[in-house]
């Protein structure tokens, strides 16, 4: 089917269903801000010494039923004044792989910062263990080596010290979300994780000064979390729900659970069917924030039928406290820049760059990618992404968005690249988001809308839950298509496909 039809029909599915007017594609409804904040925590708490470390809560017994992934569990407890949170946590972790394992390298972001990460006690299967800690990453040797399909417990208790997310750290650019500023606070990679075991070895790549480095194996994560300061609005990687004095979140086969916390947070809601869309915002922005709900809740009904199914029960838009917009699971903030500069009209970076992080819950999320080492995977189909949005909701405005989007566009690069054989973060945007969606635009006219959006909803759907590669991509293309488009690879991969 032509897009133009393919999306038309869409277009007259959400008129029919909502019955709004014929002028506006989708219905928008948005609620007022309300002034008691929808996720403010619970029983507000008398502050007491701090941190305050969980004790005696209820942390899942390991099975000897395999598992299908990770199971995550942590309570944790936010001291905003003192900008520390106090954690216990616990991982079940099955041996999905194929080789018995000797080890297990565990991501740990905050120990970047000196004093960030105080580890108190740690043990696997209850019994205390040993481990090496350099950088982000901690090696727990296993004294009895892990079959494939057994299950491991790792508990921890630790202590976060935040830094504070200074703009344009030279030390790791990419990690300054995570930390507080004067408006908030951030758990970014907050957490030890397990990394992913891919072809026989632990995948945890450095940071670079700008992109991307870690990749996540899907997994799923109960967060219970409380803070000290009742004032203090939480938006989170899912809806929140009580748990006795906890807010306890659920979040199933996500790649990175986050929390950001501000006592002047305001938010916008809406429903699209079973998703609950959030949009946190500080006052005085209310304007931006509405347009950053209503294009998060049309790029869901969009995107919902090019790749399938959105993949969790709720997305949470932040406005950051600094400029860079990042995706994470059922969550994205959005840089503050953006919410100054808006304009009123669609042709802004605030709205494209919204239809940009929400495409990233199915190319990042469900569809997760080595972001350190093929980049291109995920932002490539995410920036291309952005012009379906337009090609869909504001036609008119496709030429000005190929402009503005790519003004500094240089097609002298490849697409293949790592983050780090960039010389520049504009280089980096050039040959991996502006590169890509032209790969995109040329691809979709040698092969036909019709092979191209089956393509890329079966891509999702092959590799929903994985972690996929650039030959997973071109394999699957070549299902959907005899054409020859070995010219295109030649013109923009430096290895051609
Ligand atoms: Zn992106």
């Amino acid at each position: 089917m032509k897009l133009r039809s393919f999306l038309s029909s869409i277009l007259f599915l959400f008129l029919v269903a909502c019955a709004t007017s014929p002028t506006i594609p989708a219905v928008i409804e948005t609620s007022m801000p309300s002034e008691t904040p929808l996720l403010a925590t619970t029983t507000p708490l008398i502050a007491t010494e701090t941190p305050i470390l969980p004790t005696e809560t209820p942390i899942p017994a390991p099975t000897a039923v395999p598992l299908e992934r990770a199971q995550y569990t942590l309570f944790a407890t936010l001291d905003y004044a003192a900008k520390t949170v106090g954690v216990e946590q616990s991982i079940l972790y099955p041996n999905k792989s194929a080789e018995t394992l000797n080890d297990l390298l565990l991501a740990v972001e905050p120990n970047f910062w000196a004093s960030g990460f105080i580890l108190h006690e740690l043990t696997l299967d209850d019994v205390a263990a040993n481990y090496t800690l350099e950088g982000q990453r901690m090696t727990i040797p296993l004294a009895v080596p892990l079959e494939p399909n057994q299950n491991i417990q790792i508990k921890m208790r630790y202590t976060l010290n935040l830094p504070f997310a200074e703009q344009g750290d030279p030390s790791v650019t990419r990690a300054r979300i995570y930390g507080y500023t004067n408006r908030q606070a951030n758990l970014t990679n907050w957490y030890p994780f397990v990394v992913p075991r891919q072809n026989g070895a632990w995948n945890l790549p450095e940071p670079w000064h700008f992109g991307e480095h870690l990749v996540y194996d899907a997994a799923d994560y109960e967060v219970n979390f409380k803070t000290t300061d009742p004032s203090v609005v939480l938006a989170a990687s899912a809806n929140a729900e009580l748990n006795a004095e906890w807010t306890r979140y659920t979040l199933k086969k996500g790649r990175a659970f986050v929390l950001s916390a501000s006592p002047e947070f305001k938010v916008y809601t809406q429903q699209v069917g079973d998703i609950t869309v959030y949009s946190y915002y500080y006052p005085f922005f209310e304007i931006p924030a509405q347009e950053v709900l209503n294009v998060t809740v049309r790029a869901i009904q969009l995107y919902s039928q090019i790749y399938g199914e959105y993949p969790h029960k709720s997305l949470t838009a932040v406005q950051g406290d600094f400029n860079d917009g990042m995706e994470y699971s059922a969550f994205y903030f959005q840089s503050h820049g953006f919410y100054n500069t808006y304009n009123g009209t669609a042709q802004n970076y605030l709205t494209f760059v919204s239809a940009h992080e929400t495409a990233h819950q199915w190319f990042f999320e469900s569809v997760a990618n080595d972001q350190a080492n093929e980049p291109w995977l995920d932002e490539m189909i995410c920036t291309y992404s952005e012009r379906l949005y337009y090609e869909n909701y504001h036609p008119e405005a496709i030429n000005w968005w190929w402009q503005a989007r790519m003004f500094d566009y240089s097609p002298d690069t490849w697409l293949d690249q790592r983050v780090s054989e960039n010389p520049s973060e504009r280089a980096y945007w050039s040959s991996t988001y502006f590169h890509g969606a032209h790969f995109l635009e040329e691809l979709r006219a040698r092969i036909g809308d019709e092979a191209f959006f089956a393509f890329l909803k079966d891509y999702r759907t092959q590799y929903d839950q994985q972690i996929a590669t650039g030959d997973d991509f071109f394999r699957i293309l070549r299902e959907h298509t005899n054409a020859d488009f070995s010219d295109l690879t030649i013109k923009y991969f430096r290895t051609p496909r």
